[in-house]
């Protein structure tokens, strides 16, 4: 007001992490949104190169902050992990994600598979296959639409234990994927000992993927992997159509990247994908 009438000022907005009080405040706040609706789903297509068709979304958390906006997952995931409220906030994500699929399916739209990001915590917690698994089947859609994108790190720790709850999800026909892929641990022995349907590779190779000669050897000797193995691989994070031919060139089978389209909501995902989709 003291510059004068009719000016609008914008403020550069601030890193999250100063746009609330204190790191309570902030913890205090997602509690909140997980249980008044102030979280939502976006939705990224995976892209099957071979047929033109969608087989994928992967669904993305946003919060929707009352006062400070739209906050990105890399902002407050940190932060549900620390407080122990990733919990709570990836059975909503799961249960938000069946409950939009069991949409679709009952307007007859879109039938893809949904992906859903499953955090080591919650990998890790005790009862997660069976929480899971009875989220599922409250929403009553059939778990093989479903794909968990789980990191290296999740399924390192304990060998035994992570083959007893890959096996329980597997057995219900949930799919596998290892998101992140070849940036985390590096033991590939798992790949023969658990039941992985999918390998993401992580956008940080596909970035440079037409300049730099290492990250193309990578991209390339995963992609190749991925066909001795009989497992699917995903190039993550494709921008542009240079990329898209050079991984067409390795025998890329699947992408996913703003090339096609960034995460957007559900309405957008019907808008946009449904009217193209001619199976
Ligand atoms: P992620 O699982 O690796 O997801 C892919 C991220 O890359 C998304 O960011 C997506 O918007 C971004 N991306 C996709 N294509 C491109 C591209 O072509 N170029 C670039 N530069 N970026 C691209 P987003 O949605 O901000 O999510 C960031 C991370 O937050 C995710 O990485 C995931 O680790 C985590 N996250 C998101 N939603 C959830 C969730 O529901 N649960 C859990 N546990 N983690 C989540
Ligand atoms: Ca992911
Ligand atoms: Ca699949
Ligand atoms: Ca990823």
């Amino acid at each position: 007001k003291q510059t004068g009438k009719n000016k609008l000022i914008t403020f550069h907005p601030l890193p999250t992490q100063q746009r609330f009080a204190s790191q309570i405040q902030m913890e205090n706040d997602l509690r909140k949104a997980i249980t008044e609706n102030q979280l939502l789903l976006y939705y990224q297509p995976r892209l099957e190169l071979s047929t033109g068709q969608i087989s994928c979304l992967e669904a993305l958390v946003r919060w929707n902050h009352p006062l400070h906006g739209m906050i990105a997952p890399a902002d407050f995931i940190p932060l549900a992990e620390e407080s122990g409220l990733i919990l709570p906030l990836g059975e909503w994500v799961l249960r938000e994600a069946c409950l939009q699929k069991a949409r679709w399916l009952a307007e007859n739209k879109l039938d893809y598979q949904v992906a859903v990001n499953i955090s080591p915590c919650q990998f890790q917690d005790e009862d997660f296959a069976d929480k899971a698994i009875h989220i599922i089947q409250q929403t009553g859609i059939n778990p093989s639409y479903l794909e968990f994108e789980i990191t290296e790190s999740s399924i390192m720790q304990n060998m035994e234990k992570t083959i007893a709850v890959l096996d329980k999800l597997c057995s219900k026909g949930i799919s596998i994927s290892i998101d992140d892929f070849g940036i985390g641990y590096s033991s590939l022995n798992y790949l023969k000992e658990f039941p992985i349907h999918c390998l993401k590779i992580d956008r940080s190779f596909v970035k440079n993927i037409q300049n730099n000669s290492n990250d193309w050897a990578i991209t390339n000797a995963i992609i190749h992997l991925g066909h001795a193995l009989n497992i699917q691989v995903v190039a993550e994070g494709v921008e542009d159509v240079g990329q898209l031919d050079i991984l067409k060139e390795t025998t890329c089978t699947t992408i996913q990247g703003f090339l096609l389209s960034p995460p957007i909501s559900a309405y957008e995902i019907e808008q946009t994908f449904y009217m193209n989709d001619n199976r």
